[in-house]
């Protein structure tokens, strides 16, 4: 807190001593409201409490504290001079509305209160000043039900039974046709209720303030509210301010009422009025959808100048913010009233356009425009769409694990996808899940479905990677693989049959529906260019074959942060030599397998170096339990068992042996280094070898090393020792000397604990937010989808966690991680590379943290991009 910060800021827009300062703790709603008097809007004046009264006021014990309420006083009296009336008057009343205004978009948990100030003893002489009374009845029962229920914690119901009754005995539709009798015996009926819920409405006009305030400021401290802070990492917000402001009447002529007007279209972007009027009303009531509104445009018939006024206003305001504007208005017996500007709500597409135009009509700064487009809008631009306007309803439903679109005929073997792609067919691979033997069909298929698995399940993962539509978890088919069918209830799908996958939504359609393909090249080149000058995260790419590389630049990567080599052994030559390695009894048999792969896998690192040119890329040593690489149908045992003249049954015993009950907690990653330590070996020669030839051709390469799933400082200190004795001996042997950083994924939550001393044997980490999602929440990345989306439906998790980042829990261990991490080893670079890496949500989290860099798949580029941008731009 500022200790010199003004106390109360007060907004008019005649005032001359209009305040200047810090305006951070006024909230969003506030801030707006200060700005926009001080360009001389017609704002109704008022004053804000700064969110440090609200941390005053849990110091105090949940009251307001004297000084604080001396405050308050004082903005009243500075009110009661600006508008000639008196606060508890009865001639001339001030009355005010009192809401919160948080320092950022967050869901309400506190209601306006309107009307703050009236009593019994106010309302008659008010009524009796009014032309018929009405405007003082309707504002009196507004405020009895609004205090009882958002004051009070009053049960709403009754309140609206009450209401419902009244419109009935007067036949009417909405409560503008109540009559003045009518509104006055509905307050009337509300005051009985305060009687049954015994509850008290203090006609104070200053206890009802406070009261009022101290409502908003327990709002804040609602367990809903204090659960969505932390689900969203904001725990730093100290508070909520509060806004107390001159009542607008909309409801005190004939003319009046309430409104809200978009600068830009919200749905297409274009610059055309739209929004919504409602005559004789309260803002409250356009929002609470009582009564149908009329289309803004219509408000031109009604009152051409203040249209026209309006339109000013909604031009300037939009300048001064250089954003989309929503403007809240209502229009009194004294003209137009402006009570609230924010940030349009808009469509992804909308908000794209929105951005290129505001920058080309010099409204926007290129920084500014950025911060107004949805990231999820660029995923969509890099992909063909379904077009499912003329579609029956989906098959069925899974969860979108890669964006796109994929139509193709159903094959449900790998093998099959190949033969068909051979011929110029597009296929849908479908899987009850997929593995690793399954990626030349991967490769292949347009897009891939699969019956089980989570997120970050194999098919997801390698989908991601090459940038193809996925659905996993579609758990309402069933696979039969022996008739090459699969059914949905009463529907069969066999071999051949056209289908169609939505990526952003996880529909599976029948038939062949038509694909939309993306088109915006230029456009989407200068946001990212935009992006590229206001970020200050690096951005890299998972990317594990030269092909990947190529593509990770052409998206804009500054590198590769995860080389993922095991998929390298995944080609179709090589998955051979690689099972004759894990097959093998004894160190000399694996050492002949690995002699054979070694001049294949520093082929791919020669390759990838020349390619990335000097920039960073971090290879990542072996990670997965080797039985995922062994053949499970008996004709590819048969196969293998004879290319190594050994017996079926051999075969079948070693992948027996290898088979773990917990294969994802078992012996894979770097643990596989301390059984096998030939395997990193020959892979830590491969890359040193490779770096050493593209150093010798005069390019410049960047290895790193990375050992992924340490758990003990310990741990990578043994490896460390061994991979860099290695190294040095492969650099001495070439005659070539250059700096080959090792470091380690963060991936256990034991590591995340220890990440003080794990960091004096690392040059950098990069967290696997993957398997650290795994193993915090103990969720099976591929299991998990049989019951997250029950979780999601259910509201026990507000996201999915293997898709943006688990802030509260998994983000905790990481802030922990990196600030120990730093203190082991102060300079410890530290990056990302799990899937969250191209999540917008989570690579803001990811920038606020303090990381690095993030990498991910490189389709995912282009939204890490402006999500770290947009992340650097809120800071400032
Ligand atoms: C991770 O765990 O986040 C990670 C990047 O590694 P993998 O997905 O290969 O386990
Ligand atoms: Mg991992």
């Amino acid at each position: 807190m500022d200790p010199n910060a003004p106390p109360l800021f007060f907004f008019h827009p005649d005032h001359p001593d209009f305040p200047s300062g810090k305006k951070g703790a006024l909230g969003e709603k506030g801030k707006a409201l200060v700005e926009m008097a001080g360009l001389g809007a017609p704002v109704p004046p008022g004053f804000i409490l700064p969110a440090r009264f609200c941390v005053e006021f849990f110091q105090n014990g949940g009251t307001l504290p004297q000084p604080a309420l001396a405050e308050v006083k004082k903005g009243l009296q500075q009110l009661e001079a600006w508008s000639g009336n008196g606060f508890g008057d009865p001639k001339k009343p001030l009355l005010v509305s009192v809401r919160s205004s948080p320092p950022q978009k967050i869901p309400a948990t506190f209601t306006t209160v309107f009307n703050v100030g009236l009593s019994e003893s106010v309302v008659n002489p008010l009524a009796g000043s009014d032309d018929d009374g009405r405007l003082a009845w309707d504002a009196y029962r507004r405020f009895i039900a609004g205090f009882a229920v958002n004051v009070l914690d009053a049960d709403p119901e009754p309140f609206q039974v009450k209401l419902g009754e009244a419109l009935e005995a007067a036949d009417a539709e909405g409560d503008n046709e109540l009559d003045v009798s009518a509104l006055e015996a509905l307050a009337r009926a509300y005051r009985g209720l305060y009687e049954e819920q015994q509850i008290v409405l203090p006609t104070d006009p200053l206890e009802q303030i406070a009261l009022a305030i101290a409502a908003g400021f327990r709002a804040w401290a609602h367990p809903a509210a204090e659960a969505y802070r932390r689900s969203e990492g904001l725990e730093e917000l100290a508070g909520v301010a509060m806004v107390v402001q001159v009542m607008a009447f909309g409801t005190e002529h004939p003319q009046g009422g309430a409104g809200s007007l978009f600068t830009r279209h919200p749905g297409t972007g274009e610059r055309v009025p739209y929004g919504k009027f409602l005559p004789i009303a309260y803002g409250s009531d356009l929002r609470a959808g009582l009564r149908l509104p009329e289309e803004i445009t219509e408000l031109e018939k009604r009152s051409p100048e203040i249209y026209r006024e309006l339109g000013d206003w909604a031009g300037k305001i939009e300048r001064h913010f250089q954003a989309a504007q929503e403007i809240h208005f209502t229009i009194t017996a004294d003209g137009l009233r402006i009570l609230r500007a924010r940030s349009a709500e808009r469509t992804s597409r909308a908000s794209l356009k929105i951005a290129l135009d505001l920058v080309q009509e010099g409204v926007a700064s290129p920084a500014k425009a950025l911060a107004g487009i949805d990231p999820a809008v660029i995923t969509e631009l890099l992909h063909p769409t379904l077009d499912t306007s003329a579609a029956e309803a989906p098959l069925t439903k899974g969860m979108p694990a890669s964006p796109g679109s994929a139509v193709g005929q159903v094959v449900f073997f790998a093998e099959h996808a190949e033969e068909l792609a051979a011929q110029g067919i597009k296929t849908i691979l479908v899987r009850r899940q997929t593995t690793p033997e399954d990626i030349g069909g991967l490769h292949v298929a347009e897009g891939i479905l699969t019956v089980t698995g989570g997120l970050t399940s194999h098919a997801a993962v390698v989908a991601r990677g090459l940038g193809k539509c996925c659905v996993v978890g579609a758990g309402a088919i069933e696979v039969n693989y022996h008739i090459n069918e699969m059914t949905v209830g009463e529907v069969t799908v066999k071999r051949r049959d056209w289908i169609s996958l939505d990526g952003n939504t996880g529909e599976v359609f029948l038939g062949e529906l038509p694909q939309v393909q993306p088109s915006l090249g230029g456009d989407l080149a200068k946001i990212l260019e935009w992006a590229d000058a206001n970020r200050t995260m690096g951005v890299q790419a998972n990317a594990d074959t030269p092909e990947d590389a190529r593509r990770a630049l052409e998206m804009g990567a500054e590198g590769i942060g995860l080389c993922r080599t095991e998929h390298m052994f995944f080609d179709i030559e090589r998955i051979p030599i690689f099972r004759k390695m894990i097959l093998a009894v004894d160190h000399i048999g694996r050492s002949a397998a690995l002699a054979e792969l070694l001049p294949l896998q520093r082929k791919d690192f020669l390759e990838i170096l020349r390619v990335m040119d000097g920039r960073p890329v971090t290879i990542r040593l072996l990670d997965p339990p080797l039985h995922e690489f062994l053949p499970k149908g008996i004709r590819s045992q048969t196969r293998i068992a004879k290319s190594m003249g050994i017996s079926v049954e051999q075969v079948q015993r070693r992948t027996e042996l290898l088979s773990e009950i917990n294969p994802m907690l078992g012996h894979r990653g770097c643990r596989l280094a301390v059984t096998y330590p030939e395997i990193y070996q020959m892979q830590v020669r491969a890359i040193v070898e490779a770096a050493c030839i593209v150093t010798k051709e005069g390019i410049p390469v960047k290895p790193e090393i990375m050992v992924p799933l340490i758990t003990t400082a310990r741990e990578l200190e043994f490896l460390r020792n061994q991979i860099a004795a290695l190294v040095e001996r492969v650099m001495d042997e070439l005659g070539e000397f250059f700096p080959i950083p090792i470091g380690t994924m963060l991936e256990t939550p034991r590591a995340a604990m220890c990440s003080e001393s794990i960091a004096r044997h690392a040059d950098f980490y990069s967290f696997g937010t993957n398997d650290l999602t795994q193993m915090g929440f103990g969720f099976s990345r591929d299991d998990a989808g049989t019951f997250l989306p029950q979780y999601l439906e259910s509201a026990i998790l507000q996201q999915d966690p293997f898709i943006s980042l688990d802030k509260e829990g998994i983000g905790a261990m990481m802030r922990l991680a990196i600030e120990n991490g730093r203190k082991g080893n102060q300079d410890l670079k530290v990056g990302i590379c799990g899937e969250h890496g191209g999540d917008a949500d989570s690579v803001k989290f990811f920038h606020k943290l303090g990381l690095d860099y993030v990498s991910c798949s490189p389709f995912r580029i282009p939204v890490a991009k402006l999500a770290a941008a947009q992340a650097a731009l809120e800071e400032e």
